[in-house]
């Protein structure tokens, strides 16, 4: 049977919700990051688990591989449907089903957003913190086991992932975890789900932890003379048991780059962005004595909040600092890199890799979520010229291998997708081989997002 025939075949379990038109394929076939335009064959807006199940058992059965699809922000062409097939894109699944304020934990569907949480959550008191600044999907987070700005606190997607419903690649239909807060009941099958990227099964519903909305909330901001005393700031900030709740950095160009575009007229030098969450007199308390670290490390332009709208304004420049620096280069494409290291070595990897991006004649602006000691480099490339793609490839491969020398890992969030493939060899030598064959025994077909996270062996 031909692809066309066997996706006709689909359209008549699912009608409407079965779309071939190109504008729709090729919006499920775009990265936010590098990646060629890689449209599935047809997308699907399934509306409950039962039909993800009859989706995934009509797919096996024609030999269709199956690419889950939250709202496409991962930028390592996780969701791009390399093998054709198609793409479950998750949009009419996102209602929140259950919220226990008692038990501070609800259960969510997978296309509900993080936004769209923490907006039904407003009036309860709880929060959702993960927060990887994109308006991502929940299922798309759990899936890449995504993190950002207050990992630092409050973990990734995998401490906040209490339990899923998973769709296999048989069709069958699994629960995995409950709503305890601990259990040792055999294996971590929750755990196997959260950062799987769509390869082991589609997740269709998740039980999240939730948090108490914090009574007060301080943000402080300071530029430093150079990288280094900015990140002996982050270390002796948590070495004397400060508890930020955010601390990112942003180097002088993309302050620089938020200043071209917003016109803010901070001082262009490496910054600190912090936030503290707790009683008013915690949060006053922690502020100050980060304001004297960081005077300590040569510190100016110490400046703090307690105001929502300023620190809105604050965290709104921070998450809007990849396109400003996307645009400060125009025309660009951005290769966007993710080394995380133990953050002893931080000041070290960002000093190697800044000689690096400047010896190689490529912009490249680094933030980071520094308190986890994880830096990103956007790599601003001239899509025309393609020997800058393959300096900037050879850049980005450096900073992988300099984060596994340094003892760390080459992604701290944004996964493996296909972008990190190269390097999984090198990260987990014959540990790798275990990720191929718990994939073989989940999906033998290899039916489910196929050609990325694990070994591309048949
Ligand atoms: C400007 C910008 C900043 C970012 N900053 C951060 C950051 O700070 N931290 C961070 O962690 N990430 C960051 N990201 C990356 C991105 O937001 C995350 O990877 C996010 O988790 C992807 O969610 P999504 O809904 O867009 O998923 P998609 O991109 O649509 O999908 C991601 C993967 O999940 C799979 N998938 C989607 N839904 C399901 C499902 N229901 N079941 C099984 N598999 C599924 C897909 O097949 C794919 O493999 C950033 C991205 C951008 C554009």
């Amino acid at each position: 049977m031909t692809m066309h025939q066997a996706i006709a075949e689909l359209g008549h379990v699912l009608g409407p919700r079965l779309v071939t038109a190109r504008a729709d394929l090729e919006a499920h076939g775009t990265s936010e990051s590098h990646f060629p335009l890689t449209p599935p064959d047809a997308v699907v807006y399934p509306e409950t688990a039962e039909e993800v199940a009859e989706i995934v058992r009509h797919c096996a059965r024609l030999g269709m591989p199956v690419v889950g699809w939250g709202v496409g922000t991962s930028l390592e062409g996780h969701a791009l449907a390399a093998k054709g097939g198609v793409a479950v894109d998750f949009s009419r699944m996102n209602r929140v089903l259950r919220v226990s304020a008692e038990d501070m934990d609800c259960t969510v569907q997978p296309g509900l957003t993080r936004t769209g949480l923490n907006e039904a959550l407003k009036a309860t008191g709880l929060m959702f913190p993960v927060d990887p600044g994109a308006d991502a999907t929940l299922g798309g987070m759990a899936a890449c086991r995504a993190s950002g700005t207050t990992a630092v606190r409050y973990g990734t997607m995998r401490e906040q992932v209490l339990g899923l419903e998973v769709v296999l690649a048989s069709g069958e239909v699994i629960r995995t975890g409950s709503r305890a807060r601990k259990s040792a009941s055999g294996y971590d099958l929750t755990g196997l789900f959260v950062g799987s990227e769509g390869t082991l099964g589609l997740i269709t519903e998740l039980t999240l932890r939730l948090h108490g909305q914090p009574e007060a909330v301080s943000t402080a901001t300071c530029a430093f003379p150079s990288d280094a005393a900015a990140i002996d700031t982050v270390i002796a900030c948590i070495q004397y048991g400060l508890s930020p709740a955010r601390i990112e950095y942003m180097d002088a160009e993309s302050v620089a780059a938020v200043n071209a575009r917003d016109g803010l007229g901070l001082p262009e030098a490496p910054h600190l962005l912090v936030e503290f969450h707790g009683t008013e007199a915690g949060v006053a308390e922690e502020t100050a004595r980060f304001g004297e670290l960081a005077a300590e490390g040569g510190a100016e332009g110490f400046r703090w909040s307690s105001l929502p709208e300023e620190r809105s304004a604050l965290w709104k420049m921070r998450h809007g600092a990849y396109w400003a620096i996307v645009a400060s280069r125009p025309g660009a494409r951005a290769i966007v890199t993710d080394l995380c290291v133990p953050i002893s070595r931080m000041a070290e990897a960002i000093a190697e890799t800044r000689e690096d991006i400047a010896a190689s004649g490529i912009p490249g602006p680094l933030v980071g979520h520094v308190g986890d000691g994880n830096v990103h480099a956007a790599l601003l490339v001239d899509p025309d010229r393609p020997e800058e793609w393959e300096v900037a490839t050879r850049l980005a491969e450096r900073m992988a291998d300099r984060a596994l020398r340094l003892g760390g890992t080459v992604t701290g969030e944004h996964g493996v997708g296909m972008g990190k493939l190269k390097h999984m060899a090198a990260e987990h030598g014959a540990a790798w081989g275990v990720m191929g064959a718990i994939k073989r025994a989940l999906d033998p077909a290899g039916l489910l997002n196929p050609g990325k996270v694990v070994p591309q062996d048949r």
